[in-house]
């Protein structure tokens, strides 16, 4: 989570001074959606069986992040870009 906070925190100063548009916002939401996957695994897991039922906040986030992977450019999409950007 750490390491994703730096990152947007960079991507967005760059951002600002229009330095970079491309590279690490894809970067940083290709890294932050993946990151907050694996960390509300981790949740429901550490909640065992009452994680995994409708009602327990832990399941609607578990939920609710699996769609950061797809929105806005799927994870793959990001790679796309990335690569892109990286190969010019
Ligand atoms: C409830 C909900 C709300 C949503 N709200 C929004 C929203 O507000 N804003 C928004 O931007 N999107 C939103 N989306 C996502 C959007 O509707 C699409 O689902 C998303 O853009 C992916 O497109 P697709 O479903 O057609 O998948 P496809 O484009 O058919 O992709 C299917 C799979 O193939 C992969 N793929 C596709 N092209 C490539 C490629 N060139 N290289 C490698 N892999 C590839 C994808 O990564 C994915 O894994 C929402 C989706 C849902 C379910």
């Amino acid at each position: 989570m750490y390491a994703g906070r730096a990152m947007v925190l960079q991507a967005a100063e760059a951002y600002d001074t229009g330095e970079d548009r491309k590279l690490g916002p894809s970067c940083a939401k290709y890294f932050c959606s993946e990151m907050a996957g694996r960390v509300a695994d981790r949740a429901v897991q550490v909640f065992g069986g009452m994680g995994y039922m409708r009602g327990v906040v832990v399941e609607r986030l578990y939920r609710d992040v699996r769609l950061f992977r797809i929105y806005e450019g799927t994870s793959q999409i990001q790679q796309v870009v990335i690569a892109r950007r990286l190969l010019r």
